[in-house]
């Protein structure tokens, strides 16, 4: 627990990859962390976590009990608890905590993550993570030569990347437009002599093992791969009139930040992880790690500074 008003050096919200590693970086600078956690990371639905160094095949939460367990040593406290609002306050930020509660931090990071926005098709949202996947360098290994299929709504550039891409997973791959595929000559013809099928019949359903059409033909296929849209998981970068980039209709918004500190366009707040743009646990953990130094420094300069005036 922590007591009402309490203060903190550092501000954590959010506790996947990247929240984690910046509170481990920050504890060990000593800087008392409160790091917010408000449920599961984002891999969580997926049995293991892949492309790790020393946990490669890991499953998600035990990766996160692994995290949390080291940060025992340090000045880090974890809080199961929602952020709901974030205001400027006097040299800082005021957070409000699910249930009314308000911390206050010298220094804020943002680790809250994206949402993934599936298409709204039956089947994907129950197979996500398992017989659904999206990243090839996370789960292609697993299912490598298997027939896999790619729906990619709309078909077009991204549709030529994908099949592209994923063809040094399998021989077997077709790519599902859900409607016309909207390819040049020349990439049709590259997909063509990789062996890449085109299906553009309109896709009703995904049931684990097959694709059933809206014509009722079905395609068996061991796993679905998709290119879901992302939207951020929260709305406190909104409220503190973070600077957004819009990388269009799949990657999202992202949070505007300096790549070599994770600051964004508010004095005082940093972000890390996924929601500016990082997607995978090692380079999420990564920017928490490259911020959470950043933090310190500034903490460390801005006193400095200030003690030289008082003197
Ligand atoms: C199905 C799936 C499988 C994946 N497999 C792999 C893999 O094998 N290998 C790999 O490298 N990557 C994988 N990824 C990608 C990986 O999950 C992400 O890159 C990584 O989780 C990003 O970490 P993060 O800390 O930025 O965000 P997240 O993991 O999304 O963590 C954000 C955290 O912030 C919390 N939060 C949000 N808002 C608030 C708030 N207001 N207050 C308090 N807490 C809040 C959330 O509850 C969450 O716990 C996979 C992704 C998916 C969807």
């Amino acid at each position: 627990m922590i007591s009402k008003d309490a203060s903190f050096d550092v501000v954590i919200v959010g506790a996947g990859s990247a929240g984690l590693n910046a509170a481990l970086v920050l504890g060990r600078a000593r800087r008392s962390t409160l790091l917010l956690d408000s449920g599961p990371p984002r891999n969580a639905p997926a049995q293991a976590s892949h492309g790790l160094l020393t946990r490669d095949g890991t499953p998600p939460l035990e990766l996160t009990r692994l995290a949390r367990e080291q940060l025992a040593p340090y000045p880090v406290t974890r809080l199961a608890r929602l952020a709901e609002g974030v205001v400027p306050a006097q040299e800082g930020f005021a957070v409000t905590l699910e249930g009314g509660n308000t911390v206050h931090a010298r220094r804020l990071l943002l680790a809250t993550g994206v949402t993934d926005l599936l298409p709204d098709i039956p089947g994907l949202q129950e197979g996500w993570g398992t017989t659904v996947h999206h990243c090839p360098y996370c789960h292609g290994w697993e299912v490598r030569d298997q027939d896999l299929a790619d729906l990619i709504p709309g078909g077009g550039d991204m549709a030529y990347h994908r099949g592209v891409l994923l063809r040094q997973w399998t021989p077997h791959l077709v790519l599902l437009t859900h409607g016309p595929a909207h390819l040049t000559a020349q990439q049709q013809s590259n997909l063509d002599d990789l062996g890449v099928r085109i299906d553009e019949r309109l896709v009703a359903q995904w049931d684990g093992r097959n694709v059933t059409f809206e014509d009722g033909t079905r395609l068996g296929r061991d796993t679905l791969f998709v290119t879901p849209g992302q939207a951020q998981r929260s709305a406190l970068p909104e409220q503190l009139g973070c600077a957004r980039i819009d990388r269009g209709p799949l990657a999202g918004v992202l949070l505007a930040v300096t790549p070599e500190t994770g600051l964004t366009s508010v004095p005082g707040v940093y972000a890390a992880g996924d929601m500016i743009g990082e997607q995978q646990v090692v380079l999420a953990a990564a920017s928490g790690a490259r911020a959470a130094a950043a933090i310190n420094a500034d903490l460390c300069f801005g006193d400095a500074s200030r003690w030289t005036i008082h003197t």
